[in-house]
């Protein structure tokens, strides 16, 4: 980093008001951890010379190793808009160094770079557009969160302005003063449930984003009185929260998706990005869908993906082609929900597409009939693969497939499967209310 950079960053945090800086990173488990400096102590954080002890982060390191610095990103840095004014509160995202000088491999942040540098190797940058989904819930006399809203608006409606309207109208502006272009806001199909898009950028920005987007959103629900959760399927029986991934590769500034000379318009590159996002599909769940619960929205008749397919048409499909062309055109990824890890989220999708690229992967035929109305007889004979139907079995693929599992790397991947096997277990030997419901009585 610059001096000159250095000094105008400083200036800035004084000129704002700023007291109080706090140093971001996120975990393997896509949680947001944060240490706070003053002001005063910028100097020496912008020369990287903060340590901090990694053995307490969950998955990072251990105790005889874990002395970890933290290299601010100088352009992440953004003013909470919802602090005061006077003796303020600012951010700066953070890479995870090794006292030796050497990326941590347990940084989540690094394995996306890592896999963004693969790809600028082959001449692309990637975009990526997510849309957010989130329920609002009201919180009880003591604060907690509920599983109640006293909204009952659908998808697209103009609800009689609410808390819930309200407090999403508060996430917008605070975002947009954070940096965020937002696109679009609306209700989403169940009670309590919202959507907030913001513009598509390059892969690490939006990965960033998405970390902020959750802070903000929480933190704003708060202050309304509400709990905001990013839980894949709060409740049953109605939609749960996705996390659409759009996704695109840019060569000499063009959009190599896109190849007007073709019959749907999409380029062989297209094509083979969709060849290994099918191919490592069950895999890459692991990632984009990583807790218990996210395995409870991927089930028929919640709009949520179930099967492996693609379509430019359908939306039932894993993988759907938006109609638009030319610099807009995308990949959309529907499995993906809001508890993932965005980074490491993004580097498992961009890793099965580079791998499709390299090996020229066929894509399927497109999939333009309802999956929904086959029988499993006409998704065999079709070759339609199911998505896992439980974290454990995606655990599973995510440990026959090398290609993913070379995105992570070892320290990412050893930590994470040992975290989410204990997670499985965990929740495997519990007896569920369902359970009690249907066997107490019966037998
Ligand atoms: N909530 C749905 C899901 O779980 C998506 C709904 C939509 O955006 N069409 O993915
Ligand atoms: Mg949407
Ligand atoms: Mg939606
Ligand atoms: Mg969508």
């Amino acid at each position: 980093m610059g001096t000159s950079e250095k000094t105008q960053l400083i200036e800035k945090a004084r000129n704002l008001g700023v007291k109080f800086i706090r140093l971001q990173f996120t975990d393997i488990f896509g949680v947001m951890k944060n240490v706070a400096i003053t002001v005063e102590q910028l100097d020496k954080a912008l020369d990287n010379e903060l340590m901090f002890d990694g053995s307490s982060i969950d998955g990072f390191a251990r105790i005889e190793e874990s002395d970890m610095y933290l290299r601010p990103d100088i352009k992440s840095f953004e003013v909470f808009p919802w602090r005061p004014r006077e003796g303020g509160v600012a951010r700066l995202i953070c890479d995870v160094y090794n006292p030796d000088g050497s990326p941590f491999e347990g940084d989540p942040r690094y394995v996306l770079k890592k896999v963004l540098t693969e790809a600028a190797e082959m001449g692309y940058t990637m975009q990526v557009g997510p849309e957010m989904e989130f329920f609002l819930f009201n919180v009880d006399k003591d604060g907690r969160p509920t599983l109640e809203t006293h909204d009952s608006a659908g998808y697209f409606d103009l609800a009689p302005v609410d808390l819930g309207e309200n407090a999403r109208r508060a996430m917008v502006l605070t975002l947009e003063e954070m940096g965020f272009e937002i696109e679009a806001s609306h209700h989403e199909v169940a009670p309590g449930q919202h959507e907030i898009d913001f513009k598509y950028s390059e892969a690490l920005d939006v990965a960033d984003k998405i970390m902020t987007f959750k802070m903000v959103v929480r933190t704003t629900a708060q202050r309304h009185g509400l709990h905001a959760t990013f839980m894949p399927k709060p409740i049953f029986g109605i939609n749960g929260s996705g996390m659409h991934m759009n996704q695109s590769l840019f060569k000499d500034g063009k959009n190599a998706f896109y190849d007007p000379s073709t019959p749907d318009q999409l380029s062989e590159t297209a094509k083979y990005y969709i060849g290994g996002l099918v191919k490592h599909a069950r895999a890459i769940a692991a990632l984009t869908n990583p807790t218990i619960n996210s395995y409870k929205r991927l089930v028929p008749g919640y709009e949520a993906p179930v099967y492996v397919a693609w379509s430019g048409r359908n939306r039932s499909p894993l993988i759907r082609i938006p109609a638009k062309r030319g610099s807009s055109t995308r990949i959309e990824l529907r499995n993906p929900d809001p508890a993932c890890n965005p980074y490491l989220a993004i580097a498992a999708a961009l890793k099965a597409g580079l791998d499709g690229i390299k090996n020229k992967i066929q894509a399927p035929p497109p999939t333009n009939q309802n999956i929904y109305h086959m029988t499993a007889a006409e998704r065999k004979e079709l070759n339609i693969d199911s998505l896992p139907g439980s974290l454990a079995e995606a655990l599973q693929e995510l440990a026959k497939d090398d290609v993913i599992k070379s995105a992570l790397g070892d320290h990412v991947y050893e930590k994470f499967v040992e975290a989410k096997t204990l997670e499985w277990d965990n929740y495997r030997v519990q007896i569920h209310t369902w359970e009690v419901d249907e066997y107490l009585t019966k037998f």
